[in-house]
């Protein structure tokens, strides 16, 4: 079967190869045939070394599609059963788990030192234990969630990461008041999915930050109140909250200095949230002084904070409901085969989404 192959970390481009078997199906385990997946900057983070992962890979984590086999032992899925990858899947009995933090449980990690594909050149691994940029995966079956019938599979993909982290940063995390100033500094899907997310807490400002120009036109439609680039944002603050800082800021980068901007454009006692994917080896400086004294609230939000299946299911509703608009950040559709132009587009910040069609 097919699939889009990353050969050594730090390549920038992806092979899409027809010699790629899906393996690991066994007890507990569900075959899945990917219908649609997302491209997320974790992905492209996950090439260039940022993130951890092992190589051979196959990217991709944030897909859906049906399930094709279920595996001895799982219950409540069966084939033909429409399904979103949750690549942080929750173990259900650890202390993380127990607490309702289930984007806290680790046992997902587990296996990401498995690898989830082999190929005549041997093992590949599937990016974060996941892997969707392929026809099929086998995954544990807790990372395979049921999804009712009139959430389209592009959809549902978007809600398995991108929308999911930036909605509950905003909702989970950062519990945004009604009538508050917010700020988001980067608006890809993920920082436009935390606009959404403002907009329905009823967010009175929100100031979209972003260096492209389509990315800040987009963020106007998806409920930004207005959209600067990043030497407009000084300016914007002083207009807004006339030089105080900002009730909420949203970093949604993932670099030390997009979060030092942030925490500097927050006002005293207000909340910094952390959203962004950065690297080991760059360092957030705070220091004791103004840590203790600005009484600035530091909280970092990895997908979305909360409990993951609850996330879904409320981005399900407020979706279905008209309150947030997924269709739209779907701005360009490929096949698996147009996956490195794809890439550029989201290098270059053209594409918010792109929906790689399977
Ligand atoms: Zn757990
Ligand atoms: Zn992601």
């Amino acid at each position: 079967m097919r699939a889009a192959v990353l050969h050594e970390t730090g390549q920038d481009k992806l092979e899409v190869l027809d010699d790629v078997e899906a393996v690991g199906f066994g007890p507990g385990k569900v075959r899945l045939r990917i219908r649609a997946t997302g491209l997320c900057h974790s992905d492209l983070s996950a090439m260039n070394g940022v993130l951890p992962q092992p190589a051979p890979f196959v990217p991709g984590h944030e897909g859906a599609g049906e399930v094709l086999d279920v595996g001895d032992g799982v219950t409540g899925l069966s084939a033909g059963d429409r399904v979103l990858v949750c690549w942080l899947p929750a173990c259900g009995a650890c202390a993380s788990c127990k607490r309702g933090q289930t984007h806290l449980c680790l046992a997902g990690f587990m296996n990401a030192g498995t690898p989830n594909f082999k190929r005549p050149g041997g093992d590949v691994f599937g990016f974060a234990g996941t892997g969707t940029f392929t026809e099929e995966v086998v995954v544990g079956a807790n990372c395979a969630v049921a999804i009712p019938d009139d959430v389209p599979f592009e959809i549902a993909a978007l809600i398995g990461c991108g929308v999911t982290t930036g909605l509950g940063a905003a909702i989970n995390t950062a519990q945004v008041e009604a009538g508050s100033s917010v700020a988001v500094i980067g608006c890809g899907g993920v920082g436009i999915s935390a606009i959404q997310g403002a907009r329905v807490q009823g967010a009175a400002q929100i100031v979209a930050v972003d260096p492209v120009a389509s990315r800040r036109e987009a963020a106007l439609r998806f409920g930004a109140t207005e959209a600067v680039s990043p030497d407009e944002f000084g300016d914007a603050k002083q207009r807004i909250t006339a030089g105080e800082g900002f009730d909420y800021v949203f970093e949604v980068v993932g670099k030390s200095v997009t979060a030092r901007t942030a925490y500097e454009n927050t006002r005293r006692g207000g909340t910094l949230c952390v959203v962004g994917a950065g690297a080991m080896d760059d360092n957030f400086e705070v220091n004791m002084f103004e840590l203790f004294f600005d009484e600035k609230r530091i909280l970092p939000s990895m997908y979305g904070g909360g409990d993951v299946l609850r996330s879904y299911e409320r981005a399900i509703a407020l979706w279905r409901a008209g309150r947030i608009d997924l269709e739209s950040m779907i701005t360009h559709r490929v096949r698996l085969d147009g996956i490195n132009d794809a890439l550029d587009q989201m290098r270059t910040g053209e594409s918010l989404r792109t929906c790689i069609e399977l």
